[in-house]
């Protein structure tokens, strides 16, 4: 059985669901068949990345700060029909199991001192992203952040089937990290939806699922690789880390070769590997992709190694993520949900760095939710940028800068019934 498999839905209907371990550039042709747009999608998301990155000590973007928390709400799918909670075999499984998997997440993504999650790498990362079982549902009620929900089905695949879950019961995808946690039929034990541009509701979803609502964001883990105690768990499996590197997909994250032969995650401190390691034990690896042999980072979440080996997200991949949430419309939604920017009676706009050397960011401030156009003009009022906004809350956008030359321009935000300019000088 697979660690993982990362797929975007439309690739359904074209990949095989054995394990394809060298399926990535067959991967790659069914992604653009299912959707022209693909490579240019993935393309414009990798560069939006770089260019986050470049300014990830801007005082005025949101990667650098510090933590972030985020809300998560498990939706268990089972077929208990009697609905009885926990216990082995059953995937209805409790809440001590689910909170035994929250805590896992919290200790790794914090690489938390006397836990698994610690290691003394000196790549290692605390990734500052904490998760909590959310306490308001979507209408505001208080929620133990946990669903249950029968289906009279025994097991899923959690590639086609995916949408079917996320019609069954989701919480807005902009506000909380939905998890299903449900029985595979074997294919997979986890899934997660990558952070791509999700203006696009899903990177490959084909016209046809969006009509027919076909809509996923989120993570699916198998029932039997959730948590460390109370249920039936797997034996490779069993100490939460599926979650972890789930979620790293879905956080941006690649596999650490990115499903190629020395593939480049794009992470320069997670060495290149061959494959991935597909095993049960944690014996150490060598890679030879470099040219010299060395040894492989067989611990880090991203790789396919049991549970009880990974101990390690590195500095990189904590730069990529942070930075990925900051490229992604849904993700960005989610933290400025999660850690609102204050509002401000009228709107107020802020430029910062300014003078820039590369994108600068626009801090825009107002009441409440607004669709917001932000426009930069030059001297003459010829606009060379605008990007539009629909129901936006107060937030930070990136502007664009890459095709302006050194002088000076106006910044214009406009709310339909405000407007706020600032002058904005590039240096380059
Ligand atoms: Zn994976």
């Amino acid at each position: 059985m697979k660690k993982c498999l990362v797929l975007l839905l439309s690739l359904i209907t074209f990949v095989s669901h054995s394990q394809d371990r060298c399926g990535f550039a067959h991967g790659e042709k069914n992604k653009q068949k299912a959707n022209p747009n693909y490579i240019k999608q993935k393309a414009e998301f990798e560069y939006n990345i770089r260019e986050i990155l470049k300014n990830d000590n801007s005082a005025n973007s949101r990667v650098g700060e510090t933590v972030f928390k985020i809300p998560v709400v498990v939706h268990v799918i089972h077929n208990n029909a009697s609905n009885f909670i926990g216990g082995a075999n059953n995937t209805n499984i409790s809440d001590e199991q689910i909170k035994s998997q929250i805590k896992v997440l919290n200790e790794d993504y914090r690489r938390k001192s006397g836990t698994n999650g610690f290691n003394t790498n000196t790549v290692g990362a605390d990734m500052e992203i904490e998760f909590e079982l959310a306490t308001l549902d979507p209408n505001g009620k208080a929620t133990t952040g946990i669903t249950r929900t029968f289906v009279n089905q025994a097991s899923w695949d959690f590639l086609s089937q995916g949408p079917e879950f996320a019609n069954k019961i989701k919480w807005n995808f902009e506000k909380y990290l939905n998890i299903w946690v449900a029985k595979s039929n074997g294919n997979t034990i986890g899934y997660a939806e990558f952070p791509y541009d999700s203006k696009l509701i899903g990177l490959a979803a084909t016209p046809q699922d969006i009509i027919d609502q076909k809509i996923f964001d989120g993570v699916i883990v198998d029932y039997r690789n959730f948590g460390t105690c109370c249920g039936t768990l797997s034996s490779t499996y069993n100490l939460g880390r599926t979650l972890t590197h789930e979620i790293g997909h879905w956080l941006g994250l690649l596999h650490i070769n990115n499903d190629e032969t020395c593939g480049d995650d794009y992470c320069n401190d997670t060495p290149k590997v061959e494959n991935l390691n597909n095993v049960t034990n944690c014996n150490p690896k060598t890679t030879k992709c470099d040219g010299t042999s060395k040894a492989a980072m067989i611990e880090n979440y991203m790789d396919y190694s049991p549970d009880k080996c990974m101990n390690i997200f590195t500095l990189d991949q904590k730069k990529r993520a942070r930075a990925a949430m900051e490229a992604s419309p849904t993700r960005k939604r989610l933290l400025v949900n999660v850690t609102p920017i204050p509002e401000t009676e009228t709107l107020t706009i802020s430029v910062q760095p300014n003078p820039a050397t590369t994108n600068p960011y626009v801090k825009v401030q107002f009441k409440g939710d607004k669709n917001i156009s932000i426009s930069v003009f030059d001297l003459r009022g010829v606009v060379l940028y605008e990007e539009n906004y629909d129901s936006q809350k107060s937030n930070i956008f990136q502007i664009k800068s890459d095709k302006l030359y050194q002088g000076e321009y106006i910044v214009k935000v406009s709310t339909g019934t405000e407007i706020s300019s600032q002058r904005l000088f590039i240096f380059r």
